[in-house]
């Protein structure tokens, strides 16, 4: 699942959404279950709780428009489903504060939100808790995710196993599952800074127009400051171009918009000798990412005008959750 802070960007379209589609579509899951994480979304937004509500519908669009489809997979809200709340409630008794403490990717979100300084919420220290709930519920065997969310996974390994050694075998263990491809599992933001983030407002954005689109690259994203004329030999690595180029474009890219090259490591050979300026390399990354992005703003914006559906398909996905979740409670 995902938190409701903002619309879904490119890091969750490569770190998580994709697969979820080629998941539901593979026929091999008796059930998929998307869960839209409003109450962990509170835990370090309790004071703008209007932002949660309406970005709700926002992620929903998304999901729809990436082609998550309702009558395969079900897309419920947290905040509806009083058995999360109780298993959380009980998992609690089974993490101690030292290991959560522990927990690398709570760790560096406590420094990014200020919470080392100004104090930290006990809801957002026990959110990995609440998502062992959120997961368990469902009896979920696997859990597409990106790399920021393999501690939370282990955090659940951990519940499951203490929880079933103590009451009995009852809790089903999920596995992560992570993108084969280094740079989906964390893209970093168009700024360069270590992870495309909501709430680091360095993201292109599912819904952005393609104007939008361009505006990123062009003017956001930094290539090799080395490499002042073309002719100039250029770093490929830490250049975020050719991180999302490595993460994004495919041999069939450079056959339909770059057919000069065969692959990307030609086009870096190129790249690194000298020779190849930065503006052909982002238009390249441009053309290469609205292959994705297109159809999805399309679909997007055809959802968006059948808004009434889109409601009834969450009332009925969260219909369909509540009797999940009351069963595993
Ligand atoms: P927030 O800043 O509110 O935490 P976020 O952008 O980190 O938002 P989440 O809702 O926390 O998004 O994450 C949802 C899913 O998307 C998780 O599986 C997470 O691993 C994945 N994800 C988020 N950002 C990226 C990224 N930059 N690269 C790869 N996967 C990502
Ligand atoms: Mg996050």
């Amino acid at each position: 699942g995902d938190r409701p802070t903002g619309r879904l960007h490119l890091g969750h379209y490569v770190g998580s959404l994709k697969r979820r589609v080629e998941l539901q579509n593979s026929g091999r899951f008796d059930e998929i279950n998307i869960l839209i994480a409003d109450d962990q979304a509170l835990t370090d937004n309790a004071d703008n709780p209007g932002k949660i509500r309406e970005n709700i519908i926002n992620v929903v669009l998304d999901y729809l428009s990436v082609g998550i489809d309702p009558t395969k997979s079900t897309i419920c809200v947290q905040s509806t489903l009083p058995a999360l709340h109780a298993l959380t409630f009980y998992y609690m008794n089974l993490v101690t504060t030292a290991r959560l403490s522990r927990n690398p990717t709570v760790k560096s979100e406590i420094q990014m939100r200020g919470f080392a300084d100004e104090g930290l919420p006990v809801g957002f220290f026990a959110y990995p808790v609440s998502q062992a709930a959120d997961i368990t519920a469902f009896h979920a065997n696997v859990v597409p995710v990106g790399e920021d969310q393999l501690p939370m996974l282990e955090q659940t390994r951990e519940i499951v196993e203490k929880f079933n050694r103590i009451y009995g075998e009852t809790l089903t263990m999920p596995t992560a599952m992570i993108p084969e491809n280094e740079m989906q599992r964390r893209l970093p933001g168009v700024d360069g800074k270590a992870k495309m983030s909501k709430s680091l407002g360095n993201c292109i954005y599912l819904s952005d127009s393609a104007a939008v689109v361009k505006k990123q690259i062009n003017g956001k994203m930094f290539t090799d400051p080395l490499h002042l004329q073309i002719s100039d030999p250029g770093h490929t690595e830490g250049n975020v171009v050719f991180t999302y180029l490595d993460a994004f474009c495919t041999d069939e890219h450079f056959a339909e918009f770059l057919p000069d090259y065969a692959n990307l490591e030609e086009m870096k050979a190129h790249y690194r000798r000298g020779g190849l300026g930065d503006g052909t390399c982002k238009k390249f990354l441009f053309n290469v990412l609205e292959e994705t992005l297109a159809p999805i703003r399309e679909e997007r914006a055809r959802w968006a005008k059948d808004i009434d559906t889109v409601y009834d398909i969450l009332a009925a996905g969260t219909v369909k959750a509540a009797e999940t979740t009351n069963e595993t409670l």
